[in-house]
């Protein structure tokens, strides 16, 4: 499934997702940027998180979103980290995660 619309709001921080099935969430900038699948913030392997949440900072921003192929989003952070390929299925994971808070 893709997002039917995909925003980043910089003045709440927040990307707005909305979905084909009706689902529509807000995900802040900062968790986004804590959930980056890439082999840097997690072990390939293992699956654990490399990345330390309390090092993100507050002010985190999206500086380029970028598609890749049509099937995820290539997201460069204000941090300047840039590996992250975020795919459909794992902006739905969190979404529906989202939603369940
Ligand atoms: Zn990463």
């Amino acid at each position: 499934m893709q997002p039917t619309a995909l925003r980043a709001h910089r003045d709440s921080r927040e990307f707005e997702v909305t979905w084909p099935d009706g689902l529509s969430v807000r995900l802040p900038f900062r968790r986004v940027r804590g959930e980056c699948p890439c082999a840097t913030c997690i072990d390939e392997i293992t699956g654990a998180r490399l990345l330390d949440a309390n090092t993100i900072p507050a002010d985190i921003a999206p500086t380029e979103l970028g598609y890749s192929g049509n099937y995820a989003v290539k997201i460069t952070w204000s941090d300047g980290h840039n590996t992250g390929i975020y795919t459909w299925d794992r902006w739905r994971w969190l979404s529906e995660t989202a939603e369940a808070k």
